[in-house]
């Protein structure tokens, strides 16, 4: 059957909210590492993990170990949020490999498995640790699409959706959404200290360190600490989310890791589980865990599968630096071979933007450009996606545990498809 023809049940029967499989027109069958394979036996090298889920790459096999034999040993599946063997070992896992070498003494609330389920805790119980309603989240942030978490979220694609007033969100300007120059939080600052700038105080600050849907902006470890810094001295809680640039993706655990500072709430999900289950936890400083019991419930919270696979990828990369290290030689790899790219093609002013293996190519000269460069890797055995208001950034966010050669492939797929598209 060839492709279009495979697709033919999905047009006629799965709604117009289809995203991602107009992007990547195949159907999908298997997959191991950072290759995927489609029904056909069509092998793609997979430069977009998941949307940064699958950061161990796909069906690693430490974790189809790992969970084969709790299964066969009828392990809790659900258990709602009871104790049970598997929550209880990645618990002691992420406390010893995760908290304690940074000092962090949070603790852990399971909420629903995704990322928005995460955020919208976050938000909840900020609000009532505070007794305050405002939110401040910046230009370009994605925190998902729930109604709490969509009023956080700045595309207006998104926003428009929502059918109903997003409420009680402040927006200030990012890390250079004005430019390298300029400080955007002295625009925060006065706001928050001008009786008449209409800024209420808030309950929290939501920020990524790194921008992933917003098109790969990276906050400078200087903004970050002064954003500490303000919040902190108004009793204002600072709120990273994690849920795409966490987990190893810009090379430490956390992606606040570089600039030192302490969050009072940290949203986590995506590559947490590594297997790719879904799951998802917020960390809280314990004068934050102001929840009463069951205060926000859930029939999905804590996926046992997902706790064996997420305690397994902490014991086998967290454990000491050997993987750090190797994200460090990657990221040294990538970035070289984008600002080459770059450089070979000064008409078309590309940025190369990120972290880790958290990259962007920015095209802003045209904005369709990211997209056609997409579609032609696609063609060729690639996929990649693209971020940004305006889909103009081409995005890279391979497995962490890709390999140098495939890494290495993979961009020069993408030079190919960039030589190709401009000579239309
Ligand atoms: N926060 C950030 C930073 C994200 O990148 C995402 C998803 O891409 C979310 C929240 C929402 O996660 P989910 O799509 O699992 O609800």
């Amino acid at each position: 059957m060839s492709s279009v023809a495979a697709l033919e049940v999905f047009d006629r029967r799965e709604s117009e909210v289809r995203g991602y499989i107009r992007a990547f027109p195949t159907v999908f069958d298997r997959a191991t590492g950072s290759t995927l394979v489609d029904a056909e036996g069509r092998e793609y090298l997979d430069f977009f993990a998941g949307a940064g889920v699958l950061n161990y790459g796909h069906n690693n096999p430490a974790f189809t170990r790992a969970l084969i034999a709790y299964l066969e040993r009828d392990g809790i599946i659900h258990g709602l949020d009871m104790a049970t063997s598997a929550k209880q070992a990645f618990i002691e896992a992420f406390e010893r490999i995760v908290l304690q070498p940074r000092g962090l003494d949070h603790k852990l609330q399971f909420t629903g498995p995704t990322g928005a389920n995460a955020v919208e805790a976050a938000l909840k119980v900020a609000r009532q640790a505070t007794g305050r309603s405002t939110v401040v989240a910046f230009t370009n942030a994605f925190h998902g699409l729930s109604l709490g978490s969509l009023a956080a979220t700045g595309n207006s694609h998104y926003r428009t959706a929502a059918g109903v007033g997003l409420d009680d969100v402040a927006r200030l300007p990012y890390d250079g959404y004005l430019g390298a120059d300029v400080d955007t939080l002295d625009l925060l600052e006065k706001m928050l200290d001008d009786p008449g700038s209409g800024l209420d105080l808030p309950a929290a600050v939501i920020v990524e360190a790194v921008q992933g849907e917003g098109g790969i902006n990276v906050a400078r470890a200087s903004w970050l600490q002064r954003l500490r810094e303000l919040t902190a001295a108004r009793g204002i809680l600072l709120i990273l989310d994690e849920i795409q640039a966490g987990v190893g993706r810009t090379g430490a655990f956390f992606a606040f890791e570089e600039s030192g500072i302490v969050p009072d709430i940290v949203t986590v999900s995506k590559s947490i589980s590594g297997s790719g289950l879904p799951m998802s936890l917020v960390l809280l400083r314990p004068e934050v865990d102001v929840w009463k019991p069951g205060a926000h419930t859930g029939t999905f919270r804590g996926n046992n599968l997902a706790f064996v696979s997420a305690r397994v990828a902490l014991e086998t990369y967290w454990a000491d630096s050997a993987f750090t290290d190797a994200i460090a030689a990657k990221s040294a790899l990538l970035r070289e071979e984008l600002e080459r790219i770059a450089a070979d093609h000064p008409e078309q002013g590309f940025v190369v933007r990120g972290r880790g293996l958290m990259y962007g190519l920015a095209c802003d000269g045209d904005r369709t450009l990211a997209g056609r460069i997409s579609k032609a890797a696609f063609g060729r055995g690639l996929v990649i996606e693209t971020s940004g208001a305006f889909d103009e950034v081409l995005k890279f966010l391979p497995a962490l545990t890709i390999e140098e050669d495939e890494l290495r492939r993979g961009l020069a797929i993408v030079r190919e498809s960039l030589d190709a598209v401009l000579a239309g």
